[in-house]
C-alpha cells in the first residue's frame, strides 16, 4: 500500500510549485537536438542546447558509434574494477590526457558523477573547501558529499577569496584547504579569474580545481579555459564533460598521474558504477581527435556567437557581460521574461527563460547558446524574430 505520508507530501508540494508557476513542463524533442528542432510538429530554431559545435548529430561520430557497437556491444557489463574496462576506455583517457595537456585523465559516466567522485576522494571533514557563490549544482553536491566545510566566496571577487583563504589556512583548523570554480558560469557566460585564483592558491597553498564543462570545446582553441590562460600545469583538478561540447554523455578528471591513480582506487562512482557505454567511448574519442586536429568548429563557434551577439546588442537588447557564445538577453521582470520566451516559441524559436531563483530576483533573461551548426540564414530568422517580439512587448523601442 501506498504511503499517506508521501502521498500527502506530494500532492501539498507539486500544488504549491504549479500554483507559483514554477512546476517545469519537459518539451519531447522529435528529431535530433540540432540547429533545427522539432517539437509537437512544430520546426523551431534551435538557441537552447549545449551542443557547441554540433557534433551530437555529427556523421563521423555516429560511424565511430556503430562500429564500437558492432565490435563491443552495447554495454560494458561491469563497473570499470571488476571487468568493465574496454580497450577503448583506455584510448578514451589516453586522448583526453592529451586533449588537456596533463599526466593523465580517467572518465566517468557524466560531468554530475565526476563532482561525485573527484571532490570527496580527496577531501574530508579535516578540510575547508572555497567555493564560488555561482558555482554549478554537481560542484555543490560533491563538496556537501564530501564532508569537508564549505566556505563560499562572492562570485569571482578575488578580495573575498583571498581574505576567506588567508583566515582558513592561518585558522590552523584544517588539514587541507582547496578553491573550486566552474571555467565558464554558464547563467551569465563569464569566465573565471584563473590566474588570480592560481596566484592565491600559490601564496596560501590551496588545492586547485576548476569544472570546466562549458568552457572546454570552446575556450583556448577548444581545449579549454585552464589552456587558454596557459595554466596547464598550474591547476591540480581540471573536470571535463563529454555531454556539452563533445556532443556525447559522460565526463572526466585530468591531472597528474598520481591523481589519476588515486581516483580510480579512491572514488566510488568509479568503483560502484557501470562503465560508459562503447558507443559513447568511441564517439567521444572520435570527436576528441577532431578537436585536437582540427579548429574549424570553434572558430565556426565563435564566429556565430559573435555575429548573434552583436545583432542582438545593436537591435538595443542588453546582452549583459558574457565572454563565451553563451548570449543572455537580459530582460529583468520574470513574468515578462518566461511571456517573452512564449512569444519566441510560437514565432518558432525554441530558447529558454532563466529567472530567479537560478539567477537573482529582478534579472531574468532568456539565454541562447548558439552553435557551430547554426547557419547565418538561421540565426538571421531568429533575429527577425527576436526584433518583431521586442517591439511588440515595448522592451525595444
Ligand atoms: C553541465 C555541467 C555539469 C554536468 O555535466 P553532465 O555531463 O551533463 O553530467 C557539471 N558541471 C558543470 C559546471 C556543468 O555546467
Amino acid at each position: 500500500m501506498a504511503s499517506k505520508v508521501l502521498d500527502d507530501f506530494l500532492k501539498q508540494n507539486l500544488e504549491d510549485l504549479k500554483s507559483r508557476g514554477l512546476y517545469n513542463v519537459i518539451d519531447p524533442l522529435e528529431s535530433p537536438n540540432g540547429p533545427i528542432i522539432k517539437i509537437a510538429g512544430k520546426e523551431l530554431i534551435n538557441l537552447s542546447s549545449n551542443n557547441y559545435l554540433g557534433l551530437a548529430t555529427d556523421e563521423r561520430l555516429k560511424e565511430a558509434a556503430h562500429q564500437a557497437i558492432e565490435k563491443f556491444g552495447v554495454g560494458a557489463g561491469a563497473v570499470r574494477t571488476i571487468n568493465g574496462t574496454l580497450e577503448i576506455h583506455i584510448e578514451l583517457e589516453k586522448k583526453l590526457a592529451e586533449f588537456k595537456h596533463t599526466e593523465a585523465a580517467i572518465a566517468y559516466q557524466s560531468g554530475f558523477n565526476c563532482n561525485m567522485a573527484a571532490i570527496s576522494a580527496v577531501m574530508d571533514k579535516n578540510d575547508a573547501i572555497l567555493s564560488d557563490e555561482l558555482n554549478h549544482a554537481s560542484i555543490i553536491d560533491g563538496c556537501r558529499l564530501s564532508g569537508a566545510k564549505i566556505i563560499r566566496f562572492k562570485h569571482s571577487d578575488m578580495d573575498d577569496l583571498r581574505a576567506k583563504a588567508k583566515e582558513a589556512t592561518e585558522s590552523g583548523q584544517y588539514n587541507k584547504v582547496m578553491v573550486i570554480t566552474d571555467g565558464v558560469f554558464s547563467m551569465d557566460g563569464d569566465i573565471a579569474k584563473l590566474p588570480e585564483i592560481v596566484e592565491i592558491a600559490e601564496e596560501f597553498g590551496l588545492i586547485t580545481y576548476v569544472d570546466d564543462a562549458h568552457g572546454s570545446g570552446v575556450l583556448g582553441k577548444g581545449a579549454g579555459t585552464v589552456k587558454h590562460f596557459g595554466l596547464s600545469d598550474k591547476i591540480d583538478f581540471q573536470i571535463g564533460t563529454l555531454s556539452k561540447a563533445i556532443g556525447v554523455v559522460g565526463g572526466y578528471v585530468a591531472g597528474k598521474k598520481e591523481l589519476i591513480d588515486w581516483l580510480k582506487v579512491r572514488s566510488r562512482p568509479f568503483l560502484f558504477s557501470t562503465s560508459l557505454t562503447p558507443g559513447d567511448v568511441a564517439a567521444s574519442i572520435k570527436a576528441i581527435e577532431i578537436l585536437i586536429n582540427s579548429t574549424e568548429l570553434n572558430n565556426r563557434l565563435w564566429e556565430n556567437g559573435n555575429y548573434l551577439k552583436k545583432k542582438l546588442k545593436s537591435l538595443g537588447f542588453d546582452i549583459g557581460n558574457s565572454e563565451t557564445p553563451i548570449t543572455p538577453v537580459i530582460i529583468g521582470d520574470e513574468v515578462k521574461t518566461q511571456e517573452f520566451s512564449k512569444k519566441l516559441y510560437e514565432a518558432g524559436v525554441y530558447a529558454k527563460s532563466i529567472v530567479f531563483p537560478t539567477v537573482p530576483r529582478g534579472t531574468g533573461r532568456i539565454r541562447n547558446m548558439p552553435t557551430a551548426a547554426h547557419s547565418k540564414e538561421m540565426l538571421d530568422q531568429a533575429l527577425t524574430i527576436y526584433e518583431k517580439i521586442g517591439k511588440e512587448m515595448g522592451i525595444l523601442s
